[in-house]
Formats: structure tokens, sequence, C-alpha cells
């Protein structure tokens, strides 16, 4: 069979994937313009060249049955997609938040697989986590829970098969709990999860690697319009691992970060949010779990409850909390507003009406799988050290992401550069796809 329209692809997906509505919007996104290549490039009209790119290695789902601080036996479901390793070991991280579904994880894991082809390693694609909510939990539960996860988990991953690191609820905490269960069953454990803290084997820079990443990513955006991020305005949502990092590097770059957020509401700091309360928020946030709402005024901000950070004005916006958090209203709102870059800290933030309301505004949209590649690529740089046995220091670290983001950028610009114009949403899927289709069809897989 050889490639038909992307109508009739989509509606055979949709039916094979029944209700994985995210999937199948992450398959989609990628698709429209993988379509319109492949008509230009017969080398790649292979018959179902398609189908098997989109069809995971496998999709574990597994309980985990974990006791409560009221002694109640309590139960979680548990998951791991090993979506393809063509291009070497699954990597991707865990989730741990009530919204994980079997479409969620695939949908992340469908997104790790085009963002490790960016790489300049050799990193497959996964994803995995539960449905478990660690917000209210005590550390004994978390404890008790990742005890348990790994207990199953364990069956499924090893250092040169299956890499997990962490996501959304899954920080240095939880991985050292994974880790712990890991190496007590298995005894050797290095290089089996990354995200590990700094002193028994984690790389330094992997905590800031996302969002110090997609800053660096912005920089050269910028570049190619002939700015700066000096002065500019910046929205940032979320205030977990990527946004805080994020908003750490855009200060440090003389960037004005107005905004952060939660699922519960957002602050607004009109003067920028500078080192001294950026540095108080990381304390309050990874280490008391505070909420923004009670650390707003203690910043000296104001906190909107209920609220989004999208109808702030800015130049630059950073949508760092997760799937889907903006949707066309907010595009519109940032669009007329007058903000022109968008740079995805989180995977697949931007809804598909969302993309195109930017495209009507000229707003230029740098897809997660490019802007967010920092992560994952310090991950790798950890899986090298720990197979050396030799750890980097933080600036070599640094020095080796900045050039990595910049490679990412340049892939972009291979297949999404067209005269002035930039589409790094095309860029980065078309050099993701060339990549995965070559080596699928190397393989013969
Ligand atoms: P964290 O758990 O550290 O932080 C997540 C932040 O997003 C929190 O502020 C959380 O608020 C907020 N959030 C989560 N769900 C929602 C929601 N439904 N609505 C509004 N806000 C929400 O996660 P990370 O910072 O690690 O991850 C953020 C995003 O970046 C995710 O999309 C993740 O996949 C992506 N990413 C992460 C990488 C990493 O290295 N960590 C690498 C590449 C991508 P609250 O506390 O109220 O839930």
């Amino acid at each position: 069979m050889t490639v038909q329209n992307l109508e009739h692809f989509m509606s055979e997906l949709a039916l094979k994937n029944s209700g994985e509505k995210e999937f199948c919007q992450a398959v989609q996104e990628v698709m429209e313009d993988v379509f319109p290549f492949i008509r230009e490039h017969p080398e790649f009209n292979d018959p179902y060249l398609l189908e098997r790119l989109t069809e995971p290695d496998r999709a574990v789902m597994f309980r985990v049955p974990w006791l409560d601080d009221q002694g109640i036996r309590r139960v979680n479901r548990g998951y791991r997609v090993q979506f393809c390793n063509v291009l070497g070991p699954y990597k991707g991280g865990l989730r741990f938040h009530p919204t994980v579904s079997l479409s969620i994880i695939k949908f992340l894991a469908f997104e790790q697989t085009f963002k490790n082809s960016l790489l300049p390693m050799g990193l497959g694609g996964g994803k995995g986590g539960s449905d478990f909510d660690p917000r209210g939990k005590s550390d004994q539960e978390i404890f008790k829970f990742c005890q348990s996860f790994m207990t199953e988990l364990i069956r499924h991953i090893e250092n040169r098969r299956d890499v997990p690191a962490g996501d959304i609820g899954v920080g240095s905490r939880e991985i050292g709990y994974l880790f712990g269960q890991y190496k007590r069953i298995k005894d050797d454990g290095a290089g089996v999860l990354t995200g590990k803290d700094a002193i028994y084997g984690g790389s330094l820079l992997r905590p800031e690697a996302t969002g110090y990443g997609c800053v660096y990513f912005a920089e050269e955006v910028l570049k190619h319009y002939s700015e700066g991020l000096e002065g500019k305005t910046c929205c940032v949502s979320g205030s977990g691992n990527v946004a805080i990092y994020a908003a750490e590097k855009l200060n440090a770059l003389g960037a004005r970060v107005l905004t952060l957020s939660d699922s519960s509401g957002m602050i607004y700091c009109a003067e920028g949010l500078d080192q001294e309360k950026l540095s108080y928020l990381m304390v309050a946030k990874f280490r008391q779990r505070r909420r923004l709402s009670e650390i707003a005024p203690t910043l000296g901000c104001e906190y909107f409850e209920g609220k989004t950070p999208w109808h702030v004005p800015c130049r630059l916006a950073f949508p760092c909390a997760t799937q889907n958090e903006i949707d066309a209203e907010a595009a519109a709102q940032l669009g007329q507003n007058g903000c022109r870059w968008v740079l995805e800290g989180a995977n697949m933030p931007v809804t598909r009406e969302a993309g195109q309301v930017f495209r009507k505004f000229g707003v230029v949209a740098v897809p997660g799988k490019a802007a967010n590649a920092g992560g994952v690529a310090v991950s790798g740089l950890e899986m090298a050290q720990n197979a050396t046995g030799l750890p980097w220091s933080r600036s070599e670290v640094d020095e080796k992401l900045k050039l990595i983001m910049r490679d990412v950028h340049n892939r972009c610009l291979d297949y999404g550069k067209s005269g002035k114009d930039i589409n790094y949403i095309k860029g980065a899927n078309l050099s993701g796809f060339v990549r995965l289709a070559m080596s699928i069809q190397a393989q013969g897989f």
C-alpha cells in the first residue's frame, strides 16, 4: 500500500487507537508536514512506513499497589511505552500525575522519539508514568509508591535497553527512591535512570538543562531576526523544574520574566522576577513544595486565582507547564498583545487550533520536540558520564548543552527554512522524520 492521504491515514489511526485523543493529536501534527514531503520524496513512499512509524514497539500497563499513611491499601496504574529503539535505547521520562493515561504516555513517547532523533547522540524514544497524584502525599507515601512502581518497572528497563528519567511529578527525590529500589533488587544500577542527584552519579546541570536549553534555543531563534533577549518581556507558565530554570536563565540574559503559574493560578511581577525572587521560589517550590498563592505576597507579586499567564502582554511566551495549555483564545490574546515568539518548554502545550491562530498572527512557534530537547540531551550526557565513570564539570556540561541546542536549531533550519521564513514546526518534524524513516528502512522494521 502506498501512502494515501492524510485524512484516510488519520481515520485509520484513530480507529486503531480508539479514544487516544492526545496520541492522535501528536501524530496528526507531525503527519501534516510529512504527507506533502513524501509526495516530493518518493524514496519515503514506502508501503506502511507511516504505520510502522506510529506503532509503538510495546506498551506495558501494570498495577502499582501501595499502603497509605492510614494503613489503607491503594492501587494505581503504571505505564511504560517503549515506542521506538531504531536509534538507540528507549529514553524518556516518567510522569506521576492524575491525568496520566495510555493516550498521554503514548503521545509523550511519540514526541520523545522525534525529539531524540534531533539530537546528535543515538537515543530511542519511550515514556512512562502513573496516574498517582503526588500532591498532598507525605514523603513516606511517595517513597512507598516509588518502591512499588520500580518493583514492576524493573522487568522492563536496563541501562542499554531503556533508561527512564523524570517528568511532571518526578523530580530528583522520586528518581532517588526509584533508583534505590532498582539497586536493592539488581545490585548494579549505574546508568539505568537519569536525573539522579549529582552526589551519587547524576550529571551536574541536569535539573537546569531543559529550562536553560529552551532559552539557549530562544537565543538562536532571535539571532535570525537580528534581535537578542536583553530587555525582552517574557511570560513563563508553570513553576516546576522547566519553568523555574527557564526563568532563571532568561533573567540572567537580561530578559524580564513577568509571570509563572501553577494549576491553581498565576503570579505577575511587573518589574520582573529577579535572581533573589527566583532563589526564594526554588526553595519554596522544590524543597518546601508550597503553592504560588502562598508564596506570592513574600515575593511581592500579584496572584491571580484560576488565571493563566497568556493575557499578559509580552514579546516571548514560554509555556512550560503541560499539554494543551494554550488554546485558540489564549493564542489570540498573545498575538493581539504583540507576542512574537513562542518556545515550548512543555510537550505539546499548544492546541492545533491555537497553532493556526499563531500562524495568522505571524507568531513564530518552536515545538517542544526542539525547544525542550536540552533535558534529554543532558540525560544523554549523564549516560555517557556513567558509562565512563568520569564526571564533567558544570561548565563543560553547559558548553555541550549550548552546542547541542545550536545543533538542534540548525537541524530545524535544514527542513524548515525557506528564504527568510523559518517554520520550526515543519523543520523539527521533517528532520526527525527523515532520520527515523531512514533508520527504520535500513533495519527493516
Ligand atoms: P514539574 O512537575 O516540575 O512542574 C510542572 C508544573 O506545571 C507545575 O507548576 C504544575 O503545577 C504545572 N501543571 C501541571 N499540570 C498542569 C495543568 N493541568 N494545568 C496547569 N498547570 C499544570 O514538571 P516539569 O517542569 O518537569 O515538566 C513541565 C513540562 O515540561 C511537561 O510538559 C514535561 O513533559 C515537559 N518536559 C520536562 C522535561 C524535564 O526535564 N523535566 C524535559 C522535557 C519536557 P501544579 O504544581 O499545580 O500541578
